[in-house]
């Protein structure tokens, strides 16, 4: 028997893990005491470890679909399909009709984070999707204006703040998203502790609300307006409290302006909270000592999340709370983001280019996937017609989802890194499976830079592994693509990356030995990052290394091309007379939202029985008196309609939620024909991206309309 100390890669809380192995079988797994940041905290999607790794479902072979049957094949046969189909496509059809769809594990996978960037750039296209546009892309977007960098968030400083807003979010329930912080729970119990605040704003009273000390049901999608009214009461009752940012932060008088007409008055209707209501929280949070305002999904998937996002740190920065102890700061990661280092000044853009059929932007490089469909439906130059797609179950968790299935159907071709037979993946020509989390290195590069507090940990693979690991499966594809065939020498791509970082950080690529593959790339980071640590201090901590509570960071990261805050970008102000319109909307329009779940991650852990068992979580909550309006029961099968399509499931009859409201989980609706879930299948559910409209989004960013989506509902039959 022997003990491994892990961190979980599962979401993005980075908890710390303790393997028990009895050779090459998990005996236990448990949360790590030890760990410097999580300190024993384990969830249960942590726990169903043993339960992924044991799944009989999991691929093990690659798979080539030939005459419409998938065979498992040998690598080389493998790759030698991919090498005789996608070349003579890109050929004939140029670099643009090859895309690219990479989920949300591939945030959380090491290889495929560091080596699939080479793939894409091989690639040389410009049709790169990922999960982020059904997601956060807009606090990148508002991020990026207001501090020069797209990865330059503010956290919110949990463990020293006194009062904390939340909008949008549950991290009882996710463990926090662009918030790194393991066991939410013990942090906001600790905030109350101390004589502090948590109030939370969400249409639904979760487990979050519940915790807190004051929930503000909002009608969904109207956040931006709330965000706005209370910065109009900070000008109007003079809260305005720039202290140490003053000298770093532009164009206060115009936000002053833009949001004048927001009075809590105007916006009290179409918002459902009453306008004392928002006055009082705008005072409290200009009252309190150390205040910070966080806003997560709910704020980002919705018609103003670019508004909304912008606002939550509007908020911040007048109550002075940016960059300061218990405010909203930025984390600096021990590798990854490169802003403060370069010390280059150049700003941010989005729309370098748009999507060829309804001209949204891109963002960040990647164009949002509510077009991916129009993408390869629509005939003509540089129509998609070949697909990449890197984890992810785009299928089931995307907007408009049968639309897009049905895209899938007519590719030419179409290769997925998976670890399962699902309902995107079945409409591969070819499936390359990976090792799973246990059986490969990992490093969180992305979360880190997330953090609430500065750390590091670096897990080597626990269990051997006889599938490559994806990063050579990466470099093999790349070989392919650059014409090198599908036995391109993997050392050397491996060596010519490495040597590529070394000489960008200015050091000798010497320096990482012995290293290969992921391992030689995180230790040529470290050795160029803030902390003068190497891979090697990593191994020697196996629960991490703490490396300090946040810092005060301004005006170092700042990367604007004035070097301040840019208060008030036209980017994201463009979108303020769309917001002023809304004040008129329909405010009794029946509307559908999202429901985080804590046994679920997406769609892709529904076939782990440990995190499947109980009572049917894939319901649609309502209130009791929308119910008694719909002549619906507890219990009993209602159709939900939207614009895109319709769904059937079972009624539960909350007083959690608010009136004109519906809440349907996301990520459900297996059992397709072609897919390999036996767990899955038993406990299928219906898939709630059926009703989330492609033509509804965020206007500057493209970003989905997850929140808020109009519907109709009936009952069955
Ligand atoms: S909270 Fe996230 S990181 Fe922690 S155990 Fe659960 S899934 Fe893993």
């Amino acid at each position: 028997m022997s003990t491994v100390s892990v961190t979980c890669p599962l979401c993005e809380a980075t908890c710390g893990l303790s393997v028990t192995l009895d050779g090459s079988r998990i005996t236990s797994v448990r949360g790590d005491d030890q760990d410097v940041f999580s300190k024993g905290f384990i969830c249960p999607k942590g726990a169903s470890l043993k339960a992924l790794h044991e799944d009989p479902d999991r691929l093990r072979q690659p798979l080539v679909k030939r005459d419409g049957v998938f065979e498992a094949v040998s690598w080389d046969e493998a790759f030698a399909e991919i090498d005789r189909r996608l070349p003579p496509l890109r050929a004939e059809h140029g670099k643009q009709a090859v895309a690219v769809y990479i989920g949300n594990p591939g945030a959380h996978n090491l290889a495929t984070l560091l080596y699939g960037r080479l793939l894409y750039k091989a690639l040389g296209t410009r049709n790169i999707f990922t999960a982020g546009s059904v997601d956060q892309i807009p606090k990148h977007f508002s991020s990026g204006y207001l501090f020069g960098d797209p990865l330059t968030i503010p956290i919110p400083d949990v463990d020293r703040t006194d009062y904390l807003l939340l909008l949008g979010a549950n991290p009882l329930v996710s463990n926090g998203s662009l918030m790194t912080a393991p066991d939410m729970r013990g942090r906001l119990k600790a905030i109350r502790s101390r004589g502090g605040r948590v109030v939370v704003v969400d249409p639904r009273r979760t487990a979050t609300a519940d915790a807190a000390d004051d929930h503000l049901a909002i009608r969904p999608g109207t956040d931006a307006l709330l965000l706005a009214a209370m910065v109009q009461v900070l000008f109007d009752e003079d809260l305005v409290r720039l202290r140490h940012l003053a000298d770093v932060v532009s164009a206060v008088d115009e936000v002053r302006d833009l949001v004048t007409p927001f009075t809590p008055e105007a916006v009290a209707p179409a918002v459902g909270i009453a306008a004392d209501e928002i006055r009082r929280v705008a005072r409290e949070l200009a009252g309190a000592d150390r205040a910070a305002v966080y806003g997560r999904i709910g704020t980002t998937t919705q018609s103003f999340g670019t508004l909304a996002s912008w606002l939550v740190d509007v908020l911040n920065v007048l109550t002075g709370n940016l960059d300061r102890e218990g405010g909203a700061m930025f984390p600096l990661a021990p590798a990854g983001q490169t802003n403060v280092q370069s010390g280059r000044r150049r700003g941010f853009m989005h729309g370098r280019w748009r999507s060829r059929v309804r001209n949204l932007p891109e963002v960040m490089g990647e164009l949002p996937v509510a077009t991916l469909a129009d993408e390869i439906m629509t005939p003509g130059d540089d129509q998609v017609r070949a697909l990449f797609t890197v984890g992810g179950n785009p299928c089931l968790s995307t907007p408009n989802s049968a639309r897009l299935d049905a895209a899938f159907e007519q590719l030419d071709f179409m290769v997925s890194m998976d670890v399962y037979l699902n309902e995107t993946t079945r409409h591969a020509d070819v499936i390359l499976p990976g090792p799973l989390p246990l059986e490969r290195s990992h490093f969180d590069l992305l979360f880190y830079q997330l953090s609430v507090r500065n750390v590091a940990n670096w897990t080597p693979p626990a269990l051997d592994c006889d599938l490559p690991q994806e990063w050579q499966t990466m470099l093999r594809l790349v070989g392919i693509v650059n014409g090198q065939g599908p036995d391109a020498d993997v050392a050397a791509l491996d060596d010519a990356v490495a040597h590529a970082q070394a000489r960008r950080a200015g050091l000798d690529p010497a320096l990482a030995g012995e290293r290969t593959g992921p391992a030689r790339l995180v230790d040529l980071m470290l050795r160029a990052g803030p902390y003068d640590l190497t891979l090697a201090d990593l191994e020697a901590a196996p629960h991490g290394i703490d490396l300090g509570a946040l810092q005060p960071r301004l005006p170092g990261v700042l990367a604007t091309a004035s070097g301040l805050i840019e208060l008030a970008p036209p980017a994201i102000t463009a979108d303020v007379p769309r917001l002023l319109a809304e004040l008129d909307r329909d405010a009794d329009q029946l509307v559908l939202i999202g429901r985080r779940q804590l046994s679920s991650n997406n769609s892709w852990m529904h076939n782990l029985a440990p995190l499947v068992r109980g009572s049917n979580r894939c319901t649609a909550q309502m209130h009791p008196d929308d119910a008694r309006r719909l002549g619906l029961v507890d219990g009993q099968a209602a159709v939900v309609r939207s614009r895109t399509g319709q769904v059937s499931l079972a009624v539960e009859i909350t007083d959690s939620i608010r009136p004109g409201v519906v809440s349907i989980p996301h990520g459900w609706g297996h059992g397709m024909p072609g897919t390999r879930g036996s767990v899955s299948e038993a406990h299928a559910g219906v898939n709630s991206n059926l009703l989330a409209d492609e033509l509804l989004v965020d206007e500057p960013s493209g970003t989905a309309v997850l929140n808020g989506i109009p519907i109709e509902v009936c009952a069955a039959g």
